[in-house]
């Protein structure tokens, strides 16, 4: 059975707090979402019927401000899912230090099987239940697997409606003409592929001759695709979506490949490819692996056969702790995946200053802004990684932890003793504590 990815987040910061030698009173308090809300959604259905959907928004923590994350609209939702990446929402804006929490919604429900109608009534439901839950200084909601910004806008329609004044910074990811911000579309991938250019850096490896396999060809597979190839020339070899995967090692063309899956509804199939699993994408001989589909694809039973020497996580979850060591033993480099992803969020963000100022900003404004923040996150990482001598996702949670843990900590929701580590590691390796 696939792991659960909550206990998967649990794990990770139970860790984390090892090696931090965080106080449990900070532990206890960062193991377990702070609020959460279940709903029950009746949608009018085109035929008559009404059909009543599930669905929960979580506040994992907002120590350091409103708490911040998506919406998923998936058939296989959990609440144990919600709430994993709802904390991992936590640690992405406390690594690159935006003032925000985390939170996460999610909807269980099949959107490649409703109508156009069907998914704007079960949108607007699901925020008339959670409307007096969030709001721009609580709970910020935004687009994440299967939602879109056609979704955001109704939803902020909805909650405006509902509070009967404009509020536009209670959402993000809207489109342009209701406040989104310029470069929210391709933000998450563009803010990995600064990561993946530190990355790089660091490992003296050269990205221009570089091979690439992406699962996934969502919002943030398809945008790596397009900025792997426009930023640093590597060559695309692989790409999947949930039907399977294509492999040419030629190369295979963006253009041509969004093309088919527009006119077929998956890459499946593309002219000149040989047809792939998912599975054996993840184990292609490339340089750069790009996990963008969903959780638990790396795990204890493939990890061994992972060949590529930067695994650039914009999936959320995708690899397991036990994967997590396999990896680090055979020396591939892992950007964790709420560092890599979080130029999503980063720029989402941005659009909530933006919007709280009536303001907007250029494009080149934010892709300037999105590099230093994802730049300054990857470098305090990986010093820290060195430092600790940990692997890369561990020295992010070590980051990302003592910000969160100093934040609760100022508040008073923990005790003073709190072993919270002001300016990472002294001399011998150990976590200077203050207190
Ligand atoms: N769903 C994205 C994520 O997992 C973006 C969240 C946001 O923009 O708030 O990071």
């Amino acid at each position: 059975m696939a792991a659960n990815p909550f206990h998967t987040a649990q794990a990770q910061l139970d860790e984390a707090a090892r090696l931090l030698q965080l106080d449990d009173e900070t532990h206890q308090l960062l193991r377990e979402p702070m609020a959460e809300l279940h709903v029950r959604i009746p949608v009018r259905m085109d035929d008559g019927r009404v059909k009543t959907f599930s669905g929960f928004r979580v506040q994992y923590n907002g120590s350091r401000g409103p708490c911040k994350g998506g919406i998923r609209f998936h058939p296989e939702e959990t609440i144990d899912t919600v709430r994993a990446l709802a904390a991992w929402m936590t640690w992405k804006t406390a690594v690159v230090d935006i003032p925000l929490g985390g939170g996460k919604g999610g909807v269980i429900c099949d959107p490649k099987r409703l109508s156009e109608g069907e998914l704007e009534r079960l949108s607007r439901g699901y925020m008339r239940k959670i409307a007096y839950f969030i709001g721009p200084d609580q709970d910020v909601p935004a687009p994440d697997v299967y939602t879109t910004p056609e979704i955001m806008a109704w939803m902020m329609d909805e909650y405006e409606t509902i509070h009967g004044r404009h509020a536009a910074g209670v959402i993000t990811g809207k489109p342009l003409t209701l406040g989104g911000s310029p470069g929210r579309g391709d933000a998450t991938a563009r803010g990995g592929m600064f990561t993946l250019r530190e990355a790089a850096h660091a490992l003296e490896m050269d990205l221009s001759s570089a091979t690439v396999a992406i699962q996934g060809y969502g919002n943030a597979g398809m945008h790596a695709h397009a900025l792997v190839t426009e930023m640093f020339g590597s060559r695309v070899v692989a790409v999947s979506d949930s039907k399977g995967g294509i492999l040419d090692a030629r190369g295979l063309d963006l253009d041509e490949v969004k093309a088919h899956k527009a006119a077929t509804g998956s890459v499946v199939g593309f002219a000149g490819s040989k047809s792939i699993s998912n599975e054996d994408l993840l184990e292609l001989e490339v340089d750069v692996l790009i996990p963008s589909a969903l959780e638990n694809v790396i795990t204890g039973a493939n990890a061994a056969r992972i060949k590529a020497k930067v695994v650039a996580e914009l999936a959320n979850g995708p690899t397991t702790p036990e994967a997590d060591e396999i990896l680090h033993k055979k020396g591939a480099f892992v950007i964790p995946d709420f560092l890599c992803n979080a130029g999503g969020v980063t720029v989402s963000y941005f659009e909530q200053v933006q919007n709280a100022a009536y303001d907007r900003w250029k494009l080149d404004y934010v892709h300037k802004r999105l590099d230093e923040h994802m730049t300054e996150a990857f470098r305090a990482v990986y010093q820290m990684r060195q430092d600790r001598n940990v692997h890369t996702r561990s020295a992010a949670y070590l980051v990302a932890v003592q910000r969160v843990a100093e934040a609760c900590r100022a508040r008073g929701w923990v005790s003073g003793r709190a072993a919270v580590a002001t300016a990472g590691v002294n001399g011998n390796g150990r976590v200077r504590v203050s207190s």
